[in-house]
């Protein structure tokens, strides 16, 4: 197996992990009623995916 000739110095790895970065989930206005939602989620406010209602969201 591929093996490493020398070892990297801890600043080094630290280097690279310096450039990891959180992420934003994506977020986009609901069709049907303009919430916020999660892209590729059902909408948490109206139950509706792409202009259909897929869910039954009402609260008792
Ligand atoms: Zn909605």
């Amino acid at each position: 197996m591929a093996h490493p000739k020398r070892r990297h110095s801890s600043a080094r790895g630290k280097k690279r992990r310096a450039n990891w970065k959180t992420s934003l989930p994506n977020v986009v206005p609901c069709k049907q009623c303009g919430h916020k939602k999660m892209q590729h989620y059902i909408c948490p406010n109206c139950g509706h995916y792409r202009g259909e209602g897929v869910i039954d969201v009402s609260d008792n």
